[in-house]
């Protein structure tokens, strides 16, 4: 982390310097906004953090509920999201509170005695080598803490406006700055004030029942598995071995279990399969308690036992797939525009079962894609046209979560298959799904952010398109062993990862002639940036990896360009520049298959997806991408 560029500041370095009019005014809306946020879970959060950060842009967030989460909802955090919270600088706090899953175990009725369980396989939940970052489990509430307080020591000092809610949109074609009028309701007052404000842009993280999902004749279309689960946070004692280790359980009649250990040591989940619904009937209306889940559960663990102390929250729920054709409103048919001013979000643009964990991390996946591009539109770079990436990447992302989540509803409700084959489907689908549950199968295709794959037999280690897989490296000017991957913050920043050849002509040759053009040519946005008085890595993020080891090489040696001067003093900065680690195991180079002869530059997005791979004589074509990501960054 760095710190004191802009002179010396004591206490913690975490907290910005206020900077704007409205910052802190709690529940303060003012009658026109840039964004405005519909509701405080983990989607509205994530894109309020980010927003949080840019005094320029006015943004407010409403939620109806009166105070922050305290229990309840999602806990299952993907390797993925975590690298996401390392750019957000708490993902070493998730790891510390959280309970990690290392292991999972199957269980299924005993072959001599199938009214009894017996454990048929165990398996590591996340493959070696498939991220830096832990599978791990928390409350969806500590994640919400998370962004509020990255919020709160933001230089808007952004706070929720609670007690607020959205009762209708629409949109006026006439006003092209402010073409979103947002009618509000306040939901603690006896007589409710009911008022319009005015939004450039609007993003619906309203929930499954999303009233901007509505407003903008979006529907959620799928189907239902009829089948009603219950699902409890609670403190027990039991008799089954597995408690503390994540645990799918299929009984030989009466249905099955999911068991995930929860953060503390004491505290677990369950979820527990309950009653067959007919086509028309809700769950809610079994009146099924949470005495049924602890009763079914005993029956399911037999001959095990749960002897519950305490319910911490309890919740039934019905299996639906369900997922909108567009996630803004240009894609609806009749859409109210054009042009994207309305988006829609997490559980407002698709739902799935939570057994296979994702809700939570898919929905804050949507608002990490869309909050940069938002950022670089209002800051004036990037055209408006950029915003229609978020609809045709995510949509996508969540019709494969989707169609996963069919498959592994089915496999985990199945009745157990052991006898046929040495492993049960549940099991297999499970290892087959293994990256998907990770996270780690989004692939964004070719568009104006993501390019072909022309040169990516250079680095095949970082696919196009998926997002930078991390990897150790040592950093020149002080040695710290560190992941690559961390030197990327939140933001709308982009980075150029420039992998050095070991052939010291091309190094002459190719890598200088780049190394200079991206500090001299006008088209450089390292040297625009410097032009329009930004820092000049405030645009693209210029990052070096050699071959060598650190101590073969002098930091003094460095072009540079790899020694920005930022801030009012003019500091250099002296983290761009990293060597590979020894060892088969540890070198970036081997890892990630760069080519050691020739190089690569890996240029990557601001929500760390691979946008190319090029060889090092390519500064034209790093420049034409960038130009069509800021077309209006003219100098
Ligand atoms: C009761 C419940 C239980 C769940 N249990 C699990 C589980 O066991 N495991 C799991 O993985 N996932 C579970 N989920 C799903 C998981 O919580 C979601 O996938 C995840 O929270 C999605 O995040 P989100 O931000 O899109 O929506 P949400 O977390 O649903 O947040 C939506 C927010 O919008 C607010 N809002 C609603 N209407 C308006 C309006 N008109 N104007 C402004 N704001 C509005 C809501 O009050 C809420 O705070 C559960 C969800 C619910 C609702």
């Amino acid at each position: 982390m760095q710190f004191h560029l802009n002179g010396f500041k004591a206490g913690d370095p975490k907290v910005h310097p206020i900077n704007c009019d409205n910052s802190g005014k709690e529940n303060h809306i003012p009658t026109k906004v840039d964004v405005m946020i519909a509701g405080c879970g983990p989607a509205g959060l994530c894109l309020a953090a980010q927003l949080s950060q840019h005094p320029e842009i006015t943004t407010v967030i409403v939620e109806p509920k009166s105070a922050p989460m305290e229990k309840g909802q999602a806990d299952g955090i993907s390797v993925r999201s975590m690298e996401m919270f390392q750019t957000f600088g708490f993902a070493e706090r998730i790891k510390e509170e959280s309970v990690w899953i290392n292991e999972t175990t199957f269980w299924t009725p005993d072959q001599k005695i199938p009214t009894k369980i017996s454990r048929v396989g165990r398996v590591q939940d996340v493959e070696d080598g498939l991220s830096e970052m832990p599978h791990v489990i928390i409350n969806q509430a500590r994640i919400h803490d998370m962004y509020l307080e990255i919020m709160e020591k933001s230089p808007t000092r952004l706070k929720p406006s609670y007690n607020h809610k959205i009762i209708h949109v629409d949109i006026d074609n006439a006003d092209d700055e402010y073409p979103v009028l947002i009618h509000l309701k306040q939901t603690n007052q006896d007589n409710p004030k009911q008022f319009t404000v005015r939004a450039r842009y609007l993003v619906g993280c309203d929930g499954a029942r999303s009233t901007v999902r509505k407003s903008i004749g979006a529907k959620l279309e799928g189907d239902a598995a009829h089948q009603a689960w219950g699902v409890m946070d609670v403190l027990l004692n039991t008799d089954f071995p597995d408690i503390r280790m994540k645990s799918i359980i299929q009984s030989a009649h009466e249905g099955s279990i999911l068991i995930i250990p929860r953060e503390g040591g004491y505290l677990v989940r369950f979820y527990v399969e309950l009653d067959k619904l007919s086509e028309t009937e809700r769950v809610s209306e079994r009146g099924l308690t949470e005495k049924d889940i602890i009763d079914k559960a005993n029956k399911i663990l037999s001959p095990y036992s749960i002897d519950v102390k305490e319910i911490v929250w309890w919740s039934m729920y019905e299996i639906g797939h369900r997922i909108t054709n567009s996630f803004d409103n240009t894609g609806v048919s009749g859409g109210l525009s054009r042009d994207p001013y309305v988006f829609i979000a997490g559980d407002a643009c698709h739902t799935h079962s939570p057994k296979a964990g994702q809700g939570m991390n898919v929905s804050m996946g949507d608002t990490f894609n869309l909050g940069w591009k938002l950022i670089s539109v209002l800051l004036g770079y990037s055209d408006r046209t950029l915003l229609h990436t978020y609809s045709e990447e995510r949509q996508k992302t969540a019709q494969a979560l989707i169609d996963f989540d069919h498959e592994w509803s089915r496999a985990v409700s199945k009745k157990s298959d052991l006898a046929l084959s040495e492993m049960p489907t549940v099991q297999r689908k499970f290892l087959e799904g293994g990256k998907f549950t990770a996270g780690l199968t989004v692939k964004y295709q070719p568009s104006i952010l993501t390019q072909n794959d022309e040169f990516q037999n250079l680095a095949k280690g970082f696919p196009i398109g998926e997002r930078f897989h991390s990897a150790m490296v040592d950093r020149l000017a002080d040695a710290k062993p560190m992941q690559l991957g961390h030197v990327q913050n939140f933001g709308y920043r982009w980075t150029l990862f420039i992998f050095a050849p070991q052939d010291k002509e091309l190094r002459s040759t190719q890598l200088q002639s780049t190394l200079d053009s991206l500090e001299q040519e006008d088209r450089s946005p390292i040297r625009k940036s410097s032009i329009i008085g930004l820092d000049p890595d405030q645009l693209l993020d210029l990052r070096i990896i050699y071959p060598e080891n650190f101590r073969e090489l002098e930091y003094s040696d460095m072009h540079s360009v790899l020694k920005p001067r930022k801030g009012k003093y003019g500091l250099v900065d002296y983290e761009k520049v990293f060597c590979a680690q020894k060892g088969i195991n540890s070198n970036i180079f081997d890892l990630r298959e760069v080519n050691r002869t020739k190089g690569a530059m890996v240029l990557v997005r601001p929500d760390q997806y691979v946008s190319t791979v090029l060889p090092l004589d390519a500064a034209t074509e790093l420049f034409g991408i960038l130009e069509d990501v800021w077309p209006n960054l003219n100098v």
